[in-house]
């Protein structure tokens, strides 16, 4: 059955004052849906993992914090990291994974970071290779970039891989805005609600050492959102509407006049930045973590996965997921 959280809440007695709540807003929010709905299976799933709500925040940066102790250990393992290679396609044979083809992303559409990249990203000329002999593969790229892989191979999209292409995607938006002077008072968590296009801002000051401690910081903001509806506003007028409805939170200081050190606004249209909806009725379009190649795994937050949420919690239990699985088809 295909139904959104507003329906199923509907229908199973929430009375209709209670669906103009903060909650029901907060989940469409918090998955990008807004102004979509989101779904039931996927809203009631957070409401029950968070049974004791907790924030967590990364005291730092996730390069180093996170990633860099797991390649770390990857490398200690024996494992090699290859970096700034685009996978183009998977080669097979008889339901087994043989090949991959890899080749180097070019980086000047987008300037070396400076323009926004282009949907698919190109790669250089003459740079493709084929790297073969591999036991199993697990793919752990984004959906929209999994939907350029292998166009037009029908083995390869057959029915259970085809279905993927229903599941849509958005561009997210990001605005982060460091500031001489305090501009919100302090809070240990993010405040939702806000006027679209980004409704949610976090003030990172309080809660990361780095700037805890930095007497040049007064607020680190950063306000998330995404841009189904807006795509014709420019960069300025999303940020004005933004400070519009920043001024709103009691307590709030207009942060252009707080002294503003730098600002990074940012729109993730390109195919690697965007993030799966979780609409109704998603679920049955999801692949698992196995496919119809007996080697091939697949992981990533749009996967479906015992967490099930796109978040990093889910991205990280499909690869535990896939890993285990890879495990036991080695061990066959
Ligand atoms: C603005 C914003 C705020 C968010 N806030 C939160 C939050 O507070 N908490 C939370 O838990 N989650 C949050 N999320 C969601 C979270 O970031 C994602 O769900 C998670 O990072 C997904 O992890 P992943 O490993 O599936 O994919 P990714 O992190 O996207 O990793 C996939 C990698 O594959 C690479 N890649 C793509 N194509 C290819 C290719 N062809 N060949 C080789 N490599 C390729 C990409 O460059 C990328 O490095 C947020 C997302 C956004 C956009």
């Amino acid at each position: 059955m295909t139904t959104c959280y507003t329906r199923w809440a509907e229908e199973n007695g929430m009375p209709a004052n209670l669906m103009k709540k903060r909650m029901f807003r907060f989940y469409r929010d918090a998955y990008f849906n807004w102004p979509g709905e989101v779904s039931a299976y996927i809203t009631l799933k957070s409401l029950a993992l968070l049974k004791k709500p907790n924030v967590f925040f990364v005291n730092g940066s996730y390069g180093e914090k996170i990633i860099a102790p797991i390649v770390a250990h990857f490398q200690g393992l024996g494992g090699t990291i290859v970096q700034n290679k685009k996978l183009l396609s998977v080669e097979h044979q008889n339901g087994s994974v043989q090949g991959l083809v890899i080749a180097d992303p070019d980086p000047k559409p987008h300037e070396s970071g400076n323009k926004r990249w282009t949907p698919e990203v190109p790669v250089l000329p003459k740079t493709t290779e084929r790297i073969t002999g591999m036991d199993a593969v697990i793919i752990a790229i984004p959906l929209d970039c999994f939907k350029e892989l292998n166009r037009g191979d029908a083995v390869f999209w057959n029915d259970s891989f085809l279905k993927i292409n229903n599941i849509s995607s958005v561009a997210t938006l990001s605005w982060q805005l460091w500031t001489k002077e305090p501009v919100l008072p302090r809070l240990p968590c993010a405040i939702n609600g806000l006027d679209e296009p980004m409704p949610t801002v976090i003030d990172y000051k309080h809660l990361i050492d780095e700037y805890r401690n930095d007497a040049r910081f007064g607020s680190v903001l950063e306000w998330v959102g995404q841009e189904t509806g807006f795509e014709e506003k420019t960069d300025e007028q999303i940020k004005t509407i933004v400070l519009n409805g920043f001024k709103k939170i009691p307590g709030a200081k207009d942060p252009m006049q707080a002294g503003v050190i730098k600002d990074v606004f940012r729109r993730n249209t390109s195919h690697y930045e965007r993030y799966p909806l979780t609409e109704p009725g998603v679920n049955k379009f999801r692949p698992t973590t196995t496919t119809h190649f007996n080697n091939l795994f697949l992981s990533g937050d749009w996967v479906r996965n015992e967490v099930d949420i796109p978040n990093m919690e889910g991205a990280v239990a499909s690869g535990t997921e896939a890993g285990n699985q890879t495990i036991r088809y080695l061990q066959q």
